[in-house]
């Protein structure tokens, strides 16, 4: 699948998936009329540190009962999640706008949530290496805002996505549905 992810924002959406499995082709063989659901993926996040909650749909190629699938499995995943990641988009958001703003330190001290200071900062550090992938993908939509030169990497990136997704409830989620790829 090229690394091509898919991702639905609401129920709705997922549902408007489902009614076109049977007309689309797998991600993996290319066949068409195999597709079927096949349960979810669950785990944690900031809002709900204690009980899972729901992450990606599976889908299943069904090569059972005579179907032409491959019988192999994909993920859709909802767009406010990303995958081994204990935040949801938006809580990243919060996140890396106050390390960005403040410091790393600051950013961790806020945060609030039930992520340890090791588990932030690799949060951090993945940002960081994601950065490139990121900005890369940003100009395919819009050119960078200009900002002065003094302004770090990171907070370039970040103005750039929401630049990019202007006026959004959260510009990470738009970013993985948009461009079909997790943001890090
Ligand atoms: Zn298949």
């Amino acid at each position: 699948m090229a690394g091509e992810r898919w991702f639905y924002r609401n129920t709705e959406e997922w549902i408007a998936i489902v009614e076109r499995l049977k007309l689309t082709p797998c991600p993996h063989c290319k066949v068409v009329g195999a597709l079927i659901r096949h349960g979810s993926l669950y785990g944690f996040d900031e809002h709900n540190p204690q009980r899972k909650t729901r992450r990606a749909r599976r889908v299943f190629c069904s090569n059972r009962q005579a179907r032409p699938g491959c019988g192999r499995t994909f993920s859709v995943w909802a767009a406010d999640k990303i995958r081994r990641l204990g935040l949801t988009t938006s809580g990243l958001w919060r996140f890396l706008q106050r390390a960005v703003a403040d410091g790393i330190r600051a950013a961790i001290r806020s945060i609030d949530c039930h992520l340890s200071d090791r588990t932030l900062l690799r949060i951090w550090k993945r940002f960081h290496h994601a950065q490139s992938k990121i900005r890369t993908a940003l100009f395919g939509r819009c050119p960078p805002p200009e900002l002065p030169a003094e302004h770090r990497p990171a907070a370039q990136v970040l103005a750039h996505l929401q630049a990019a997704f202007p006026d959004v409830p959260c510009p990470i989620a738009s970013f993985q549905q948009a461009l079909r790829t997790f943001f890090v």
